[in-house]
């Protein structure tokens, strides 16, 4: 370790094991020996010799034989550490600052090897995974700590520390309680038991999966521990995320292949590759991986990072790969002793039986996080059921926030989800997206093709019915709830055909020849289509496609108010640049809508999304035709840095390593620049109209961070994707509790 740690010997590569690994297999091999220990003391001489002449190669330096110099070069490579690409990679990833630096502690050791009365392990107040109050952990007879961590050895669970070595185990309880009640938290222990007497190594808060997070910190509320404010402050809105995803449906559970231990929850299906690099490559290439290794390392982090899952063939719960994993909210499998790894050839196989089942690099497996089985191809998945403990948290949650939280959703699938998640109405449903199968999107692009208002008119006559439909369901299921359906705004790139066959297609829709279409299709190509001819841009030419859906909607309203459906409908008008547009489109929008809700007392209202600089810039004038306003910061941010929506992928990434940017201002909203417009538009937009409701529905809307910036800055509701819901109301929780800081 110290040759590893402090002098730098590596594995030659990432196929290969560290060369003190190979000369202790080589000596056991020689002596017969299968597990350390039975080496004796002439073969562990050798090893020690072989170990010393290998460092001598490889550094050029001599192993040091003094006590001191040897202290400090320990000190010296934990100080090191803080600059290794590991550290500084997962500094990236937690948001942990570089310039923090790190500090070394010096203790005397103690010795969980001297015999069989010693032992050293980990243990966890509660269950890490599923939160259940209990001592929960491993442990290694007559070993080292780093025997445990590193998965070499399967250790015993804590439960036989209590047969084997009883009055050590029944102080390792008594410190255990003391400890989570002095913190008030559960805690991640670590300890050795030297000559049958206990010793506390390191204690901290434990690392927990999302589902033990909340049931930790609402047992706890239970047993008057903390109160609900502390509770729901021990949340981390992103940490949700795995409670919420998906398992596989237990009505069509597939036979396992194998079973290892269920180290981090949630199902994951993938591709699998063997390597941190593969992973990281075919996730960079759109595939959705499952890293597979005998086990995992430090250096495996980015490839952890890129899997959907992880499958080790050793390690225990709380060796690397569970421990990482569980960090990061991902399906994990570690110990599938049936599983033997040849990383080299990338291939593996499944033993056992007397049979054996070989994989290769690109196969899929589906993994389930919760049993520890391992499942040849795809399973079927079911989405995730809320708990009680989520509903109990959920409802303090409420209790604090004050913003509210809509759903982004184009179909009734989604809005139901969304609403079983608690969302309090739709915020954004994007008209356009409920065109995407192959019978309806032929009827879009009829109407955008189209060479005239007779044709445009034809095209939106197919799509009205199919509109009014969706729009009735959603309606249906937001009972009582608003809905925000925003007219449409397609860019033309995302909807023309692409290709001869699409090409050949809607010609024969059209009833004209393929060429001509073609022509009419390298029209209207533009340079730069987000900025091109969408939005109400299309309906300032074109009337009748705004006319139209407007009349979609209002028919549908009509007809589900018949039916005793309590519906709000808000129709929302994207990408105004001037006033004007809103002005005009607005005037349009209402009279359509009047008269086709024919006398029907529904009331509803006309807003605006606010996508551009200018916009937010003149949003006092724009405030006077609109009734609300909902941020689209996804454009807004496109807009606002000058920077494609749809091409910034390409250089970003590179812009985040080299540290010119912090943070990707599409995933976490920009508050110096994106969020000082937004500021600048409420307070223009409310200069007008006091109590303008204005909301977000840019993807931020689902972001922890940028949920607290919207709170800030005072907007009424975010409305994220389905999913999100729940984070955003975590979220909208914390940043009001922010404001009262210290309030029980
Ligand atoms: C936005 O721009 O933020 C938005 C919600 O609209 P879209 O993503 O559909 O352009
Ligand atoms: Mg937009």
């Amino acid at each position: 370790m110290y040759g590893e740690v402090v002098m730098g010997v590596a594995a030659p590569s990432e196929h290969d094991e560290l060369p003190f690994d190979r000369i202790l297999d080589d000596i056991k091999r020689a002596h017969g020996a299968s597990r350390d220990q039975d080496l004796d003391e002439a073969a562990l001489r050798e090893a020690v010799a072989r170990f010393k002449a290998e460092i001598a190669k490889l550094t050029g330096t001599a192993f040091p034989d003094d006590v001191a110099t040897q202290l400090w070069g320990a000190i010296g490579a934990v100080f090191a550490s803080w600059n290794n690409p590991r550290a500084d990679y997962y500094r990236k990833l937690h948001g942990i600052p570089s310039t923090m630096g790190t500090a070394v502690n010096v203790q005397a050791m103690v010795f969980g090897n001297l015999g069989d009365d010693c032992a050293t392990g980990v243990a966890f107040t509660r269950n890490p995974a599923t939160g259940t109050a209990e001592l929960y952990g491993e442990f290694l007879t007559n070993a080292q700590g780093e025997d445990v961590v590193a998965g070499i050895r399967t250790p015993e669970p804590i439960s036989e520390l209590a047969k084997k070595l009883p009055k050590a185990h029944a102080e390792l309880v008594r410190v255990a309680r003391l400890l989570e009640d002095h913190f008030r938290d559960m805690q991640d222990l670590e300890f050795t038991i030297q000559a049958g007497e206990l010793f506390m190594l390191q204690t901290r808060s434990g690392k927990r999966t999302g589902k033990a997070m909340v049931k930790v910190a609402v047992d706890m509320v239970g047993e008057n521990k903390l109160t609900p404010r502390e509770a729901v402050l021990r949340i981390d809105p992103a940490k949700l995320d795995e409670v919420l995803h998906p398992t596989i449906d237990p009505r069509a559970r597939p036979p396992a292949i194998a079973k290892g231990l269920p180290a981090s929850p949630g199902a994951a299906i993938g591709k699998i590759v063997f390597t941190a690099n593969a992973a990281k490559e075919w996730a960079e290439r759109g595939e959705t991986v499952l890293l597979v290794r005998t086990d995992t390392s430090p250096e495996d982090i980015h490839g952890m990072k890129a899997a959907s899952g992880i499958l080790t063939s050793r390690g225990g719960m709380t060796s690397h790969a569970a421990v990482v994993a569980r960090g990061m909210g991902k399906c994990c499998v570690t110990s599938c002793t049936s599983l033997r790894v040849d990383a080299a050839r990338r291939t593996a196989a499944f033993v056992g039986g007397g049979q054996e089942r070989r994989i290769k690099e690109g196969d899929t497996l589906t993994l389930d996080g919760s049993s520890g089985e391992v499942f040849l191809g795809s399973a079927p998945l079911v989405p995730a059921e809320l708990g009680n403990e989520l509903g109990t948290l959920m409802q303090w949650v409420d209790s604090f926030r004050k913003l509210q939280v809509r759903t982004n959703a184009d179909t009734p699938t989604d809005a139901r989800t969304a609403r079983s998640f608690g969302a309090e109405g739709i915020g954004l449903c994007r008209t356009e997206h409920m065109f995407f199968q192959p019978e309806r999107i032929l009827a879009v692009r009829e109407m955008i093709l189209a060479g005239d208002e007779a044709g445009r008119r034809a095209a939106l006559a197919k799509i009205l019915p199919m509109q009014r439909g969706d729009f009735a369901e959603l309606f249906r299921v937001m009972d009582g709830l608003p809905v925000t359906i925003r007219l449409l705004d397609p860019p033309l790139h995302e909807f023309l055909p692409h290709g001869a066959g699409e090409i050949e297609e809607v010609a024969a829709a059209l009833g004209k020849p393929a060429a001509a279409v073609a022509a009419k299709v390298a029209e209207l190509t533009e340079t730069n289509p987000m900025l091109g001819h969408r939005g109400c841009r299309l309906a300032i030419t074109f009337p009748e496609i705004y006319e139209i859906p407007a009349r979609a909607i209002a028919e549908a309203a009509a007809e589900v108010h018949a039916a005793g459906v309590a519906v709000h409908p808000e129709i929302m008008i994207p990408l105004v640049m001037v006033p004007e547009e809103l002005r005009r489109l607005r005037e349009l929008v209402a009279r359509v809508v009047d008269s086709a809700l024919g006398g029907a007392k529904i009331a509803y209202t006309i807003g605006t999304m606010i996508e551009l600089p200018r916009a937010c810039v003149v949003a006092d004038q724009i405030a006077a035709h609109a009734e609300f306003f909902s941020f689209g910061t996804n454009d807004l941010t496109q807009t606002t840095y000058g920077l494609s929506r749809d091409d910034a992928g390409r250089f970003l990434p590179a812009y985040l390593d080299a540290g010119v940017l912090a943070t990707d201002p599409f995933a976490v909203l920009d508050p110096e620049g994106v969020g000082a417009l937004i500021e600048l538009a409420v307070r223009g937009g409310r200069s007008v109209k006091p109590d303008l409701k204005v909301g977000i529905c840019g993807e931020h809307g689902g972001d922890p961070t940028s949920v607290v910036f919207c709170h800030r800055a005072g907007l009424n509701y975010v409305s994220c994707s389905p999913f999100r819901v729940p984070i955003a109301r975590v979220a909208a929780a914390l940043a009001a509790l922010a404001e009262t800081p210290g309030k029980k």
